[in-house]
């Protein structure tokens, strides 16, 4: 028995719980976040991709316009700041299906940032009750593409034989809302 742990009502007492979510909103463009290729889902395997997508030596990434024509709509509609300029960063991991193995995202400059949305609760009496949702920043950056698990009982990388990797999905424009 340690006396080290907190009882959980002096815990209550002492803390506020802060909560927050990431979420991730894929955006409908045409094309992909730094190039040309399609940003459709569906497709023949490893069909949609170029030398930018899969992250080849020299290729030369372009924002695609539409894509942040969409982030500003999302931040106005959050209520949020709009950046004048903003900034793309590379997230370095590894990962099997992101081929570049970094993600170009945005870090300490977002192109939205500080809004709020207001959302109604359900009460008791039916009146309802509003709660401010604070809304830290919407970023631009770009999905993975998809691994398959083959061989195994559920799908998943547990008990599977071998993984395939589709890298249509690689590229493809999110905007991520941190709340
Ligand atoms: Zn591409």
């Amino acid at each position: 028995m340690t006396d080290a742990l907190m009882p959980y009502d002096d815990v209550l007492a002492a803390f506020d719980p802060a909560l927050g979510l990431e979420v991730h909103v894929e955006l409908n463009t045409a094309s992909k976040m730094f190039c040309g290729c399609p940003a459709t889902f569906g497709g023949e395997p490893n069909s949609g991709v170029c030398p930018t997508c899969l992250g080849l030596p020299g290729a030369m990434p372009v924002v695609n316009a539409k894509a942040v024509e969409s982030a500003i709509r999302i931040g106005l509609a959050l209520n949020c700041d709009i950046a004048e300029w903003c900034r793309f960063a590379r997230k370095n991991y590894f990962y099997p299906d992101m081929p570049k193995n970094f993600q170009t995202s945005q870090y300490d400059e977002p192109i939205a940032f500080d809004g709020w949305m207001d959302v109604t609760v359900p009460t008791a009496d039916g009146d309802g009750e509003t709660y401010r949702v604070e809304i830290e920043r919407a970023h631009l950056e770009e999905d993975t593409g998809k691994s398959l698990h083959v061989g195994g009982a559920t799908g998943r990388i547990h008990g599977a034989d071998h993984s395939l990797v589709d890298n249509n999905r690689a590229g493809n424009p999110l905007v991520e809302i941190v709340t």
